[in-house]
């Protein structure tokens, strides 16, 4: 089926592209943008007014699951949930059971992905065998079968000296390390940041410096070892601080933002409310300011939601039992762009589509983010001021945990397609 996008904003970062217009989808690829396109025989006409039309969403950090995991999530419901939040792209974290530590592992994944998944995969090896911290991972190996990065995500290694080697391995083949920035000794036991409200609550709190210690390590090995440095979920203001300065001192390093970071606060957890539990925590006001600068003067290059599927009996548990993680791939968007509207000098179309899909694309090297005549036409119709409340049992995530529950948010993707097909029209 060919498509005609009629009467949005046409929005493309990666062309400095924004104005009104029509765009063709022709036998899966995008054929032609201009003010005024005449329908075609045997074409579906799509109305956008009022939208965006844009390229399809990047996002470089979900927890897919799968395999042991099979009822939190699977490739089918994860990639059903990416396409209705408007993302065409996503790179799945290697912390599978089992891990993706083997080149015989990701090429099984990236496989099965390809049939069963509405929206493209790629995916973010390990950086250690097992994800141990210990013995590195055959990286040339891993980069041949299509691994786009490697990390230990939530496992994050803890001896510079095996992180130094697993730069320099990493750098030799072109694969940036990605980094979840925690020390251990430090959030031993947190169930939430260290601050006022852990204190009210009696609950043991992960200070800020469990996250910034890391930063400021990784970043002096990543300008010892010439790698790229990819730094996970930025939470903290020092954090900010130490990317901008490691930035002027031409570090190869680059950051990414969650939008519940963005938009809530440790406040959220004050009901003990499990789903509110993430790591790294939601932090204090200081810190979310510090964030929304980081975007506002390039610090922070990317959004990504870090989706993490929990079956409720996980998160019915007690707060200090609850395993960390939200579902974010439904609610990114919506999330973003109430974000954006609550900025005093909100963002332009251009710039928030760039965060959320250009950005993200160039960082990790993906085909996409882009709405180039001939490309494959992964793209998104965004209706960027719906507004619409969050109702968990809604959503396409086989599971529910979301800390949004009942919140109005505001932007919707509206029509989904990948590689020319419709995966997503919203009801
Ligand atoms: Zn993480
Ligand atoms: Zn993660």
């Amino acid at each position: 089926m060919n498509y005609l996008l009629r009467n949005g904003r046409v929005v493309d970062p990666a062309q400095g592209i924004d104005q009104m217009g029509d765009l063709r989808i022709r036998n899966g690829r995008i054929a032609e943008i201009a003010p005024t396109l005449t329908p075609e025989a045997g074409e579906r006409v799509v109305d956008c007014t009022d939208c965006w039309i844009a390229p399809g969403l990047v996002d470089l950090h979900v927890h897919l699951r799968d395999l042991r995991q099979s009822y939190k999530e699977t490739l089918q419901t994860g990639g059903a949930a990416a396409v209705a939040g408007g993302f065409t792209s996503i790179c799945c974290m290697p912390n599978t059971d089992p891990p993706l530590d083997s080149p015989l592992l990701v090429r099984e994944l990236i496989a099965r992905a390809t049939r069963e998944s509405p929206c493209k995969v790629y995916v973010v090896a390990a950086l250690t065998q097992g994800m141990r911290g210990e013995q590195l991972c055959d990286y040339a190996a891993l980069k041949q079968v299509g691994a786009v990065g490697c990390s230990d995500d939530a496992f994050p290694v803890q001896s510079a000296e095996v992180l130094r080697r697993a730069m320099l391995g990493c750098a030799a083949y072109g694969l940036p390390v990605i980094t979840h920035c925690e020390d251990k000794t430090l959030s031993e036991g947190a169930s939430m940041h260290a601050g006022a409200i852990s204190a009210q609550l009696g609950l043991r709190g992960a200070p800020s410096s469990a996250e910034t210690v890391h930063i400021a390590r990784n970043a002096l090995l990543a300008h010892e070892t010439g790698c790229h440095l990819h730094i996970q979920h930025l939470s903290t203001a020092f954090g900010v601080a130490l990317v901008r300065f490691f930035k002027t001192q031409g570090v190869r390093i680059t950051a990414e933002v969650t939008p519940h970071h963005l938009l809530l606060t440790e406040h959220a957890c004050a009901s003990f409310n499990t789903n509110a539990k993430m790591n790294p925590p939601l932090r204090s006001e200081a810190d979310q300011h510090a964030l929304t600068e980081g975007i506002l003067d390039g610090t922070i290059d990317c959004i990504v939601t870090d989706h993490a599927p929990h079956a409720p009996f996980e998160k019915a548990q007690p707060l200090a039992l609850a395993p960390f993680g939200l579902v974010g791939l439904e609610t990114a968007l919506g999330a973003v762009l109430l974000w954006n509207d609550q900025l005093p000098q909100p963002l332009s179309p251009i710039q928030i589509v760039n965060l959320l899909s250009t950005a993200p694309a160039r960082l990790l090297n993906l085909p996409a983010g882009t709405l180039a005549i001939g490309v494959p036409a992964d793209v998104v119709v965004i209706d960027p001021t719906a507004r619409w409340q969050v109702n968990p049992a809604m959503l396409h995530s086989k599971s529910k945990n979301t800390p949004f529950a009942g919140m109005e948010l505001m932007g919707k993707a509206r029509y989904t397609f990948v590689n020319g097909e419709l995966r997503f029209e919203a009801g």
